[in-house]
């Protein structure tokens, strides 16, 4: 197998953000040199202030709608805002993030013969008729919903991945990433993690859309992190090695539905919040659950090792340290 060369240049897209900056965290304790575009719509230079300063880190602030020039080893490409708050935000930007995102990175991947990564999501499943979800599942999305900027935008995506890989050649991998939490979520993102844990060392009402009775599987990011440069070091297919362009679901299997986890976090932050009942938002997916048969094959029996109770243990620390500065 080819060694690892600890002297890449990265390019992180959205490396700003909560998994972004953990990405760039593992990549510079390595000892990649990284650089981090980002255009700071939920991102934010906190979350890696620690590296500025370091001769291996560089932070640009760009817009990936617009190409990008530079020369790098390898591209991470997770600019696009997660949250079905953000994300619906601005719908129009967020498809054009997607889509264009895409043609700018790969066609500069293209240029230099890159390999890319495209951080995909669970959401292209849609409201999901097959559970767990494989990857041969080809979802159940509304086009024209409130989520339907980021679901289709990303599912337009892996479309240019797969054929800028079968058109150009280009080294592609395409992860499709499931519910992920933990340290620098953003506080006000709305999603469900983020929001009840905040709620709860607030002691405010824990707001539970529906009955919350529809499941997801929460991932610790430290694990996806891992499952990320696994899959970003597979050899290269054109070096006659193994490669594998993917897709590959990447998350924690582990389901458990939306009420368990409020329990859980009244629990453990030991709050006097009370449950309280709002509308379930248009279109949520009714149940979420990867298959990572996949990820185990090629990933090198990878799997998230990190239960639900200990890395809420770790982001509720995260969140009452955040809120008493
Ligand atoms: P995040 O919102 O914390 O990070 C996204 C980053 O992209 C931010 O720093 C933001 O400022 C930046 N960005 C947004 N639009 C941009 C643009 N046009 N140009 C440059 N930068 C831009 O979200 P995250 O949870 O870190 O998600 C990262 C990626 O992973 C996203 O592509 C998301 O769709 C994907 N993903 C995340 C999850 C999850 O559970 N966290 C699940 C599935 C997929
Ligand atoms: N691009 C970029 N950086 C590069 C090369 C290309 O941002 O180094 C962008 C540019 O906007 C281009 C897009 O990627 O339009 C797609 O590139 P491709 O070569 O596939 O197509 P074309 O240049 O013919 O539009
Ligand atoms: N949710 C909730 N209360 C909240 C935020 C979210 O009950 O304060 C629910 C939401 O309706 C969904 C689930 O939690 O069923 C996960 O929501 P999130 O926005 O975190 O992620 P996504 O829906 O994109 O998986």
């Amino acid at each position: 197998m080819r060694q690892y060369n600890p002297k890449k240049r990265i390019l992180v897209t959205g490396g700003a953000g909560f998994l972004g900056s953990h990405l760039i965290d593992r990549l510079i304790s390595r000892g990649d040199e990284v650089i981090c575009a980002d255009n700071f719509f939920t991102g934010s230079k906190a979350n890696v202030s620690h590296h500025i300063g370091n001769p291996n880190f560089e932070l640009i602030r760009h817009d990936v709608t617009f190409p990008l020039y530079l020369e790098v080893d390898q591209i991470y490409n997770l600019a696009c805002p997660a949250s079905p708050v953000h994300y619906q935000h601005d719908p129009v930007a967020t498809t054009k993030t997607s889509v264009h995102g895409a043609i700018n990175m790969l066609g500069l991947a293209k240029r230099i013969k890159a390999r890319i990564f495209q951080a995909s999501t669970s959401e292209i499943y849609g409201d999901p008729a097959v559970h767990p979800q494989r990857e041969d599942y080809w979802g159940n999305v509304n086009t024209i919903g409130p989520r339907s900027c980021y679901d289709e935008g990303k599912r337009c995506a892996e479309t240019l991945f797969f054929d800028y890989h079968k058109q150009h050649l280009v080294d592609i991998r395409v992860a499709r990433i499931f519910n992920t939490y933990g340290p620098r979520m953003h506080p006000n993102d709305g999603r469900v993690v983020s929001n009840f844990i905040v709620q709860a060392l607030k002691g405010e009402d824990i707001t539970l859309y529906g009955d919350g009775s529809q499941t997801r599987s929460f991932c610790y990011v430290d694990d996806l992190i891992e499952g990320f440069l696994r899959f970003m070091d597979l050899p290269c297919a054109d070096s006659g090695q193994p490669g594998y362009p993917g897709p590959i679901n990447l998350g924690n299997p582990m389901e458990f539905t939306i009420l368990q986890l409020a329990e859980n976090i009244i629990e453990l932050t030991g709050t006097k919040s009370k449950l309280v009942i709002k509308a379930l938002p248009i279109d949520d997916p009714m149940q979420r659950q990867p298959d990572i048969s996949r990820a185990r094959q090629y990933l090198g029996n990878w799997q998230p090792e990190t239960q639900l109770k200990q890395g809420l243990i770790k982001t509720i620390a995260y969140f009452d340290c955040l809120l008493t500065k």
